[in-house]
């Protein structure tokens, strides 16, 4: 597990920059936490480090926003979904077991078609601290979580 803390956004967003930097095709990465925590400015930089350049916003209305950086990369957000079965309509496996990169906030609500490998990170906000950890389910991300370790600067919090 690899644990810090953040003081305010920036530092959130270079957070994600660096550890999307490590990313490979065919990640998953399920970010947990409430409402105002901080998932969406962790993605936001965790496509910057994926090179995507153009702007990201939020999406929660569209459940799905699709980029394009060194590998394909998608932002998907389950908080309004209300059933599973709504995933069928927007090829939900298709994006978690293709070649690209899945970022998704709220995974609980995707129920049984929660992947069973993925790097968990959950987001707890203390004021402006936003305590973060990073936890490899599935062997797969236990090196990915070694490497960044070894790589993001922990001048970080
Ligand atoms: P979520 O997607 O989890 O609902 P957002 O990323 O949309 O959350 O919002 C996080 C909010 O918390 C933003 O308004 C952001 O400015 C604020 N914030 C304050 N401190 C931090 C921090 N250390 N890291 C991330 N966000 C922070
Ligand atoms: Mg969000």
């Amino acid at each position: 597990m690899l644990k810090l803390t953040t003081e305010n956004p920036e530092e959130t967003i270079r957070f994600g920059i660096e550890i999307g930097e490590l990313l490979n095709s065919g990640d998953i990465i399920c970010l947990q936490g409430n409402l105002g925590a901080g998932k969406t400015c962790l993605a936001k930089g965790l496509l910057k480090g994926l090179d995507v350049e153009e702007e990201v916003t939020s999406p929660t209305y569209t459940l799905v926003n699709e980029y394009e950086g060194r590998l394909p990369a998608y932002h998907i957000d389950l908080y309004r979904i209300s059933d599973h079965r709504e995933l069928y309509d927007i090829g939900f496996e298709e994006y978690l077991y293709g070649e690209g990169v899945t970022i998704i906030e709220w995974p609980d609500k995707a129920g049984p078609l929660m992947p069973d490998s993925y790097l968990n990170i959950t987001i707890k906000s203390q004021g402006n601290k936003r305590l973060i950890k990073v936890i490899p389910q599935a062997n797969k991300y236990i090196s990915l979580v070694t490497e960044m370790k070894e790589n993001v600067n922990f001048s970080i919090g």
